[in-house]
């Protein structure tokens, strides 16, 4: 298996900035140096855990632990006491890195702690590590069970981050900014081993602000990642503040994933800055899957092409491959390619099951395009609505809810009916001060789309409830009502 060297400019490291978090700051020498003190602490060791707060401390032992070819196992710090125990009884890390002055949580007992000193320097990086080492263990949201370590190999890291750079023209010039949290894929992998793997800078705002965002772009960044509550709260500020607007037109390119980014967001963004996102779509277990090229059609609602290396195919329900592009057949995307994991943590059943012949099943449901674009519908768990002999997509009804002018924010489930088999409900938070009647959010949804996908009742609420990612949580919302 071939070796894999996975910041090749951490081995001839120059004094160009590598990371940034506020006023503190590391060039590829200090980082190099730092990456080599950490590696001196875990050599030898097969797993290390890393609490990921949003610092510099967690951004650089993780860089140092891949470094030194151990498997790194991020730990979200705001994980329960259960599920805290959780991870760490199934990922045995051998130590755990932390900034200075951690205070241990309950359920992290027996593990002995390291904490990250950033004035370290080691010297000599060890040498190369296989493809197919373990080089993540990323735990799932936990959303259908007890979360799911995912292991990363190395190979999947590298060729994934090389595709990305390809579509995006992504190079050691751009400096990225963004204000994700450290332990998901998004923030981590691209937000932090992309801008080191192409010896590129990444510039990380600790808490989002529209404020910050707009400082950074109007200055040295050229690129911004997000989910899309951080779109739709640039949108509002911008509103507000049109000097937002103006800073974030400067940015290269603005990109949008994680959860759907609702086509009202895509166009306010537009009008406001000038830019259009480009959305990507991807996964804990398959880092990213498709995307809009730099100089591709952005298109609202479409997340692209598969990225180079990804081979991307529709199934229908009795898993044969639907052969039509005509943007309007749904089934599920099935992936395979050097991007994927190589499997669940101690769940060979759970790894079983997501795969067939070879292809990763996704859960997530999609049409293509004549073009190749990639529409996600929703999730097959949560999204697929079943109701009156229709298979309906919770994320158009969203989609279309969102363009009233009383709604601020939305999520559409289905609900057992007697009747109709599942009957389709509209969650919506109200904008302060805009009232609309039931019937008139329902009728907006009959008049634009058609009369089977009218919401059959409407629940407000003052929240939806969303995670860190700002994905709202369907599983819990169902809960709320007696059901699912
Ligand atoms: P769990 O697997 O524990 O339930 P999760 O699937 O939310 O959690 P992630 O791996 O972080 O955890 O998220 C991947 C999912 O996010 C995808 O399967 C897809 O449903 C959704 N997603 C990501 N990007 C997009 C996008 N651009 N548009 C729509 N959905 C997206
Ligand atoms: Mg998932």
């Amino acid at each position: 298996m071939a070796d894999q060297v996975l910041f090749p400019k951490l081995r001839e490291p120059d004094d160009t900035e590598a990371l940034r978090f506020g006023p503190r700051a590391l060039t590829y020498r200090e980082l190099a140096g730092l990456a080599g003190a950490i590696a001196e602490r875990v050599a030898g060791k097969r797993r290390v855990a890393v609490w990921a707060t949003n610092t510099l401390e967690t951004a650089a032992a993780v860089i140092g632990g891949l470094a030194a070819g151990v498997a790194v196992v991020p730990v979200n710090p705001k994980v329960g006491e259960r599920e805290l125990a959780h991870i760490l009884g199934d990922s045995e890390p051998e130590l755990l890195l932390a900034e200075p002055g951690f205070t241990p949580p309950a359920g992290l007992d027996g593990v002995e702690i390291a904490e990250i000193d950033l004035s370290a320097r080691g010297s000599q990086l060890p040498a190369e590590v296989a493809a197919d080492a373990p080089a993540l263990i990323v735990y799932t949201s936990g959303t259908t069970g007890p979360p799911k370590g995912v292991v990363l190999p190395r190979r999947a890291l590298s060729a994934n981050l090389d595709a990305l750079a390809e579509a995006w023209e992504w190079t050691s010039a751009d400096v990225l900014a963004h204000a994700l949290p450290l332990f998901h894929v998004h923030g981590l992998i691209l937000g932090t081993l992309g801008p080191i793997r192409l010896g590129g800078t990444a510039h990380h705002l600790g808490k989002f602000s529209s404020q910050a965002i707009a400082e950074e772009l109007a200055g040295p960044a050229t690129m911004m990642f997000g989910v899309p509550t951080m779109y739709h709260r640039l949108a509002e500020d911008a509103e507000n503040d049109p000097q937002i607007g103006r800073a974030v037109g400067k940015a290269r390119l603005l990109v949008s994933g994680s959860a759907a980014l609702p086509a009202v967001e895509h166009e306010r963004i537009e009008r406001l800055t000038g830019q259009r996102v480009v959305e990507r779509y991807g996964m804990s277990e398959t880092i990213m899957n498709c995307g809009v090229r730099a100089d591709g059609d952005r298109r609202p609602g479409y997340v692209g092409k598969p990225f180079a290396g990804v081979e991307l195919k529709l199934v229908d329900e009795q898993g044969a491959e639907i052969a039509t592009s005509d943007d309007e057949t749904v089934g599920e995307i099935l992936v395979r390619g050097d991007n994927l994991f190589s499997g669940y943590l101690n769940r060979p059943d759970a790894t079983d099951a997501a795969f067939a012949a070879g292809w990763f099943r996704t859960g997530d449901m999609a049409t293509r395009a004549p073009d190749g674009y990639i529409r996600i519908v929703g999730r097959k768990a949560t999204d697929i609505i079943k109701s009156g002999g229709y298979k309906i997509g919770a994320g158009e009804i969203e989609n279309c809810l969102l363009e009233h002018p009383a709604v601020a924010e939305v999520a559409v489930t289905g609900e057992a009916d007697a009747d109709l088999g599942e009957r389709i409900i509209a969650w919506v938070v109200r904008v302060p001060g805009q009232d609309a009647a039931d019937t008139e959010l329902a009728d907006h949804v009959a008049r634009l789309l058609t009369p089977h996908k009218r919401p059959r009742e409407v629940r407000y609420r003052d929240a939806l409830p969303r995670n860190e990612m700002g994905k709202v949580q369907k599983k819990a919302l169902q809960k709320d009502s007696g059901n699912g």
